[in-house]
């Protein structure tokens, strides 16, 4: 729903890694800063070997190859391929609940939230939802995944998750493309120095 918002913020920032040029480590593409496979490997591992055994090998091969070279932070996250994330199926949580900041300006600028922050949130900073996470983890009432998902907290946060989306889909695309590129230039062109 963010265009090519992600497509800019990781072109622009492999110029800034070429050119030792940065304007904020902060806001460069969260793939290739951080790593959130590593960071969430024992919850992550156990959930994705529930799919594949092989998972972790296969990622590794799919890797594209400017992800294998080490980079500033605790990047680059080895799941991120040429076409993006190549995990398709429950991601580590923080890749999909949190919102960058220039994501929450664009939601912010656009009408959709009634806030504005120039810093990363989580999804519930920003509506109310309930809490899943014992329920997608299997914690609550000993159940397992797959079972959860009928569960009322997890369809309440559904229902959150569209109304935002259906707010979001309402703004018009050639606005959205227009908030993406003034994000992009905001926070990651403007100011933009020599190391
Ligand atoms: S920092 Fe934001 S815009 Fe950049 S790749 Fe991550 S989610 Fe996309
Ligand atoms: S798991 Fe996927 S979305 Fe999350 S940091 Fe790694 S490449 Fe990005």
């Amino acid at each position: 729903m963010f265009g090519n918002l992600c497509e800019q913020c990781f072109t622009e920032t492999i110029i800034q890694l070429e050119n030792n040029t940065r304007a904020s480590k902060s806001s460069w593409c969260c793939c290739l800063i951080d790593d959130q496979v590593h960071h969430n490997w024992p919850r992550l591992n156990a959930i994705q070997i529930g799919f594949d055994h092989g998972w972790y090998s296969k990622i590794q091969e799919m890797s594209c190859k400017l992800s294998r070279r080490r980079l500033p932070g605790n990047g680059p996250c080895p799941a991120l391929g040429s076409n993006g994330c190549i995990i398709s199926k429950c991601r580590p949580i923080t890749c999909t609940t949190q919102l960058c900041e220039k994501m929450i300006y664009i939601l912010a600028e656009a009408g959709v939230i009634c806030f504005r922050k120039q810093a990363p949130l989580q999804i519930e900073d920003i509506i109310f939802l309930p809490d899943i996470l014992p329920d997608l983890f299997g914690r609550r009432h000993g159940g397992k995944f797959r079972q959860v998902l009928e569960r009322k907290s997890v369809a309440t946060y559904i229902e959150s998750v569209s109304r935002l989306k259906v707010d979001f889909a309402a703004v018009p695309p050639e606005r959205r493309i227009a908030l993406a590129n003034e994000a992009i230039e905001l926070f990651m062109r403007r100011g933009r120095r020599k190391k």
